[in-house]
């Protein structure tokens, strides 16, 4: 079948009576109840802030949520959006795009239109019901879990930043070889902290507790696609050919979740820098809060914030560091409206031309977490065998590498047989988040 027909996964379409569909069908409605008994704890705070005009606006943010959970509990036709935001009209032309899709012109529907669309526009609605209802719509429904999986993760932000701190200190007598190490085992703690992932679980806890670097060994048998030897001489090759030139080696790094993972995500970028493996580092996140755990701009300075006010010298010491990045553009922090649109990253380079342009100037491009790999395989039935390459249909602006623990029914790039000894063995292997791969592509790769 060629790749372009193959159908995405939606509700109805592609797990039906298996626990997954279950779990899937019940995410929706868990994560939107969990929305609106947020709304509501914070009644006080709205009055307190806005008086008599924010309780007003937090009743009618609830019933507007209460008729969404209903909307898709039952399986309605999916609406389009009412306010007047800068994304409504490219999300209303995408809903036409999907409802001319579908067979003798069924409406467009909860369970029946492609999972990625509907997950991604549940979101989406979540900013119309606060957008709709001023002065609640700068308000961030899932800032108090994103908060508590930072607190909650403080011993192994401690034992993480410490390893930073000791390591730049010896750097200078490094070997390439030792650098390589290090940079692996940072890979991988990157990787690792992707599971905590707030979305997944409904927003129940899932910070890490113990040391991440300590980790690594007995998990390293749970990555099934390993590149990160690929990842690392696309880094040193960068250098080498920039060193001479004008241009700075520099990696771009697509968030996913707030909380431990950001600050693993940070704690790389800075090696990466210190190293000498990357002159800039651009950071990416999303403009406004989406899948429960996922970076915003207010997201990312509040961290740096807090690991600079924290107590421990080593941890307060590389905040010290990171600011210090951000103010002289070594760092830099971007969103784009790209990012929280439900489309698949094969369109990019139509529906988003100067972001694809300011990726074709990245030497490495690391995309965190399951829904850029979701985007980057357009979320179809592919084989598990399918080269990744070309699961990416031609979405290809520099070298990229997914770093993702799998939580989603979609994985492509792995040996025959793989995939069918994985699900002899653990028949949630997709889902359960306890696999992980780091899967590279370049556009320079020889076929
Ligand atoms: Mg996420």
């Amino acid at each position: 079948m060629e790749e372009g027909m193959l159908p995405p996964l939606s509700l109805s379409a592609k797990f039906e009576g298996s626990f997954a569909y279950l779990t899937v069908r019940d995410r929706l409605p868990a994560i939107l109840t969990k929305v609106i008994d947020t709304i509501h704890r914070n009644k006080e705070y709205f009055f307190k802030e806005y008086g008599e005009e924010g309780i007003e606006a937090e009743k009618r943010a609830i019933s507007f949520l209460s008729k969404l959970r209903n909307e898709v509990q039952t399986d309605k036709p999916v609406l389009a959006l009412a306010d007047n935001a800068e994304d409504t009209e490219t999300w209303n032309q995408y809903l036409q795009r999907q409802q001319e899709r579908m067979p003798d012109g069924e409406p467009v529907s909860w369970f029946k239109a492609p999972w990625l669309y509907v997950e991604c526009y549940m979101y989406r609605r979540f900013q119309e019901a606060l957008y709709l209802n001023p002065p609640m719509d700068t308000f961030d429904v899932f800032k108090e879990g994103k908060t508590q999986s930072f607190f909650e993760s403080q011993q192994a932000i401690i034992s993480l930043c410490t390893y930073l701190q000791e390591l730049i200190t010896n750097m200078e007598n490094m070997s390439e070889l030792q650098l390589k190490e290090h940079f692996l085992k940072l890979l991988q703690v990157s990787l690792w902290g992707n599971k905590c992932d707030l979305s997944i679980s409904a927003g129940l806890d899932n910070s890490q507790k113990s040391n991440p670097i300590d980790a690594l060994p007995d998990l390293q048998r749970f990555i099934l696609v390993d590149d990160s030897n690929k990842v690392w001489s696309t880094l040193v090759a960068a250098q080498g050919c920039r060193s001479s030139g004008t241009k700075r080696a520099r990696v771009d790094i697509i968030l996913d979740n707030a909380g431990f993972e950001l600050v693993t995500d940070l704690v790389l970028a800075d090696f990466l820098v210190s190293a000498g493996l990357a002159k800039q580092i651009r950071f990416y996140g999303k403009s406004f809060p989406w899948f429960v755990s996922d970076v915003t701009k207010q997201d990312f300075e509040w961290t740096i914030m807090q690991v600079l006010a924290s107590n421990h010298k080593w941890m307060s010491a590389s905040a010290v560091q990171w600011k210090h990045f951000m103010k002289d553009g070594t760092w830099s922090y971007h969103d784009h409206p790209f990012w929280t649109l439900p489309h698949e990253f094969c369109d990019m380079a139509t529906d988003a031309a100067d972001l694809y342009t300011m990726l074709q100037g990245s030497d490495l491009i690391l995309f965190k977490g399951d829904l850029n790999y979701r985007k980057l395989t357009g979320d179809r039935i592919w084989e598990h065998t399918v080269r990744f390459d070309r699961a990416l249909r031609g979405f290809q602006p520099a070298p990229l590498c997914s770093i993702r623990t799998l939580k989603a029914n979609v994985q492509v790039g792995l040996q025959p047989g793989q995939a069918e000894q994985l699900s002899s063995e653990d028949p949630d292997w997709m889902t359960n988040g306890k696999y992980a791969v780091i899967q590279f592509s370049s556009p320079l790769r020889e076929q």
